[in-house]
């Protein structure tokens, strides 16, 4: 969408020049060259769940045709893959998968499609591990450095469009200052306010935020770990929602769950406001930065109204 939309803006522009400019044919022809069409033959890319979707495809504009395996409506935590999603790793000529066995089944795909595409495991790009917290789309960081990755893999298997790719890596870096306005401006106003969450997906921004997790312990390891919490450690998080030790409720809107659903319960009777994040992009957003952008105002309002 971005893309299409500059591309359009781009021809605007040189069209404007080249019927006001005449006899300055250097303007013109140098606007002309901007627009971005890709310089050589498209890539064949694969992305393994939808989250690392919209970067890639903004990352490799016109460069490549992308292909992603899971899309939204599945739960990536408990995927299986069918023989064509593993069929469409073949002949990919880059693949990115988020790692820290996230999505382990594609890792393997890569593996068994006998190709030997430029691979980008988000998890080794960070230098985390399996068993690491693997939501890492919510690290900004570690989006920002996924994202070199991406570019320097589409850069390696396609030189003939390495000054495009950088292009487009910056202009997705001027797409996101959105985004890095909301963080910054929730750090500066909330470091330090709590919050409690039914799973970890969205700890590490609430990391990146300043923001204290007091969802208890044992609570928060069931989750990650998708077994039944204790009775006793969902009598805690209902007493903290209880007592005030909590400004907001972290919610996973897009996970089903009698425990997280009775928890939601609380937080409103105790009048703690609920944040919904969801684990992959949001129904109706258009792009990774609208999806985070929405998530980050709702936290902003809930914060406020704590205040
Ligand atoms: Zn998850």
């Amino acid at each position: 969408m971005y893309t299409v939309t500059r591309t359009a803006l781009v021809v605007v522009v040189a069209m404007f020049l080249a019927a006001t400019a005449c006899g300055n044919d250097e303007s013109a022809s140098t606007t002309v060259a901007e627009i971005p069409t890709c310089p050589t033959d498209p890539i064949r890319v694969v992305v393994s769940v939808e989250q690392w979707s919209d970067i890639t495809e903004q990352l490799a504009g016109a460069c490549a045709e992308v292909t992603t395996v899971v899309g939204s409506s599945v739960d990536p935590h408990d995927y299986e893959p069918t023989p064509v999603d593993v069929a469409a790793f073949t002949d990919a000529d880059v693949v990115v998968v988020n790692g820290c066995g996230y999505d382990s089944w594609a890792e393997q795909a890569v593996e068994t499609s006998g190709g030997s595409p430029a691979l980008v495991n988000g998890c080794d790009v960070v230098g985390r591990s399996d068993g690491d917290n693997p939501h890492l789309w919510y690290a900004p960081d570690a989006v920002s450095s996924v994202a070199d990755a991406v570019t320097a893999a589409l850069q390696q298997r396609s030189p003939a469009a390495s000054a495009y790719l950088t292009e487009r890596r910056s202009d997705w870096e001027a797409s996101m200052q959105p985004y890095r306005d909301e963080i910054a401006s929730i750090s500066s106003a909330y470091t330090g306010r709590t919050y409690a969450a039914t799973e970890s997906v969205f700890d590490d921004m609430a990391t990146a935020l300043g923001l204290r997790n007091v969802t208890p312990e044992g609570f928060a390891r069931a989750a990650a770990n998708e077994t039944d919490p204790s009775p006793a450690d969902i009598s805690a998080f209902n007493g903290l929602l209880g007592d005030g030790q909590a400004d907001v409720l972290v919610f996973n809107a897009q996970t089903e769950g009698a425990i997280p659903e009775q928890l939601r319960a609380t937080a409103d009777g105790e009048g703690v406001p609920v944040v919904e994040v969801t684990e992959t992009p949001a129904v109706g957003t258009t792009s990774f930065v609208d999806w985070q952008v929405a998530q980050l105002r709702s936290l902003a309002a809930a914060l406020a109204s704590r205040s």
